[in-house]
């Protein structure tokens, strides 16, 4: 899972970096509002670790952007140990569990999987490649903010491929994530619905890696 952390205070940014790392999460870190509030604006990530006082611009504030612009990420605020108002503010803001610091790193590990698995139950995830964005929650794709207009099969297929982008998926995989329950499935069907992807999407954005099955890479990149 890829998880955003953000904390100002140098020692326990660190201390949450390596102990995220260390439960197999891959994570990214930021130390002020400013930057917290761009990379999850422009990144994708199955959750956020998110302290509220922050410089340049406060947690709350960031969390209330995200919501506003539709990021539906699950969220845990950190807040001061005596604040009740803050928790308060914080889930009125759209946090999804809060805890107060000071904190023992196994409570945060705990309620970061409850997020996680929770995230996934609701199905929520958001995926992006380049300018594609993907919300299994609303069933949406948009290509640089514009809407695209998928059939149910091209969507379970770009599915698969934005959430594991850059792995090369077979045509037999692909066929049995769109057809689950079908035991005379045909993968050749698969290229043809690839080809009609292939039109919808920017140039370049699905490769054919030979004899192996298709990739989603970042085209525009
Ligand atoms: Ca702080």
């Amino acid at each position: 899972m890829r998880i955003l952390v953000v904390e100002d205070e140098p020692t326990l940014r660190q201390q949450l970096v390596q102990a995220i790392a260390a439960a197999g999460h891959t994570l990214e870190a930021a130390a002020d509002g400013v930057q917290a509030h761009y990379l999850g604006e422009v990144e994708s990530y199955d959750a956020v670790v998110l302290d509220l006082g922050l410089p340049q611009l406060d947690g709350l504030s960031v969390l209330r952007r995200w919501r506003a612009a539709g990021r539906n990420m699950p969220v845990l605020i950190l807040t001061a140990r005596s604040a009740w108002q803050e928790k308060v503010a914080g889930m009125d803001a759209g946090a999804d569990d809060y805890l107060a610091k000071p904190f023992h790193m196994e409570e945060l590990l705990a309620r970061l999987r409850a997020l996680l698995r929770r995230g996934g139950e609701h199905g929520s995830a958001q995926w992006q490649c380049g300018p594609i964005w993907l919300d299994t929650r609303q069933a949406r794709v948009t290509v640089a903010g514009q809407p695209l207009q998928l059939t149910s099969h091209e969507f379970k297929l770009l599915s698969l491929l934005m959430q594991r982008k850059g792995e090369v998926l077979s045509r037999t995989e692909l066929s049995e994530h769109i057809y689950p329950q079908d035991s005379d499935r045909d993968s050749n069907t698969i290229e043809v619905f690839i080809g009609r992807l292939r039109k919808k999407l920017p140039g370049g954005s699905i490769e054919t890696v030979r004899g192996l099955g298709y990739r989603l890479v970042d085209g525009g990149a």
